[in-house]
């Protein structure tokens, strides 16, 4: 064997694939497959990349290391080609309209985007890559009103747009295991949070606003349903429990979830205080903000996923919350100082 030819043999790299590069859970899923030698590549819409700054700040950071393929979810023959270029070991379909407040406001278009991408998604693997992996984003908003806590064997009853269409996409890809054999797993994710979410989910708006009320930018922050309650965990350990389930041997569906729940109310109070303010001088309770139908509790029992996967949460509560509240004050202070610089 020539001198140097065993570092020329580069090891195996495994491909993945990831819908929905550019959100949440996204970009911490491309940084942890990056942290395992993966090659990472991302589907984004055209707009995202004809506007990098506005669009794909999330992943600005790991841009030179990723590659990004341009289609549309709306659209069979983009999502076919990519997947047919890229034959991805692992592919992670988590792009969706991921609001449910908006779900609302258009339930045409938040179900023909998740029920059709995701079917799309399937239908290609099929086609395209039948040896592919792939990981579907379902939710705990399928459960909508069933009885806490929620675990796999629970009846699904979904109180919006957007929990149906994921309860449909949930539904595809079991059927697509079961009738073609596809490799699908399913990841039944409870609200998860980081300074990354977007600012129209609660708890964004609630540290967000803490932070422009403290640097007196805002003075009040309008709310809705205060007595909901959740169950929060972090969204970087959550994309952690996405690739353990593409990593076990049989592919199967998931509760993932901290099993401990919060009120809004909680929220506003805890995030108010790490800022060091009084959330009741600044409150209103706004009665647009309610939902037509809203869930009051989401709590999972995630004991199959500790006992199957060995993922297990330990970001609490608490920390996540402080974590945000920093991180927004943090991004106005500079965000006031840039401003400040250009008077
Ligand atoms: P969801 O659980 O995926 O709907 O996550 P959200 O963060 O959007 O909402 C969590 C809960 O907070 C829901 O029960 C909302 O009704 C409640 N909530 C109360 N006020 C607000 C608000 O101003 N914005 C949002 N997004 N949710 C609110």
């Amino acid at each position: 064997m020539p001198i140097g030819a065993r570092m020329l043999s580069s090891p195996v790299v495994k491909t993945a694939l990831i819908t929905g590069i550019t959100g949440q859970d996204g970009s911490y899923l491309a940084e942890i497959l990056l942290g395992k030698g993966y090659a990472v590549h991302g589907v984004v819409r055209r707009v995202a990349i004809e506007d990098p700054e506005h669009r794909l700040w999330r992943i600005r950071h790991i841009l030179p290391r990723i590659r990004l393929h341009a289609a549309s979810l709306e659209s069979f023959p983009s999502v076919f080609q990519v997947i047919q270029r890229v034959q991805p070991d692992e592919l992670y379909h988590l792009a969706a309209q991921s609001f449910v407040g908006y779900s609302f406001e258009d339930e045409f278009s938040t179900l023909a985007t998740n029920t059709n991408g995701t079917h799309f998604v399937l239908a290609a693997v099929k086609e395209a890559s039948p040896g592919t992996r792939l990981y579907f984003a379902a939710s705990s908003e399928m459960f909508g009103d069933a009885p806490a806590p929620q675990n796999e064997q629970t009846r699904f009853q979904p109180r919006s747009a957007y929990g149906i269409s994921k309860l449909t996409g949930y539904h595809l890809a079991r059927n697509y295991r079961e009738a073609y054999g596809l490799w699908a797993a399913s990841g039944i994710l409870y609200n998860h949070e980081s300074p990354r979410r977007g600012f129209e989910f609660v708890t964004r708006k609630v540290t967000s606003m803490a932070a422009r009320i403290k640097l007196g930018i805002e003075s009040e922050i309008r709310l809705g349903n205060l007595d909901a309650r959740r169950d929060w965990g972090h969204a970087r350990e959550y994309a952690m429990a996405m690739w353990s389930m593409l990593n076990h041997e049989t592919p199967d569906d998931y509760v993932v979830a901290t099993g401990e729940t919060h009120s809004v109310r909680e929220l506003l109070e805890l995030a108010f205080d790490a800022a060091g303010l009084d959330p009741y001088r600044h409150l209103v309770v706004d009665a647009d903000l309610v939902r037509p139908a809203d869930i009051h509790t989401l709590q999972g029992d995630s004991s199959k996923a500790r006992r199957v996967l060995g993922w297990s949460p330990t970001i609490a509560f608490d920390a996540l919350i402080r974590e945000m509240v920093a991180s927004d004050l943090e991004y106005y202070e500079q965000a006031g100082a840039r401003a400040g610089a250009h008077d």
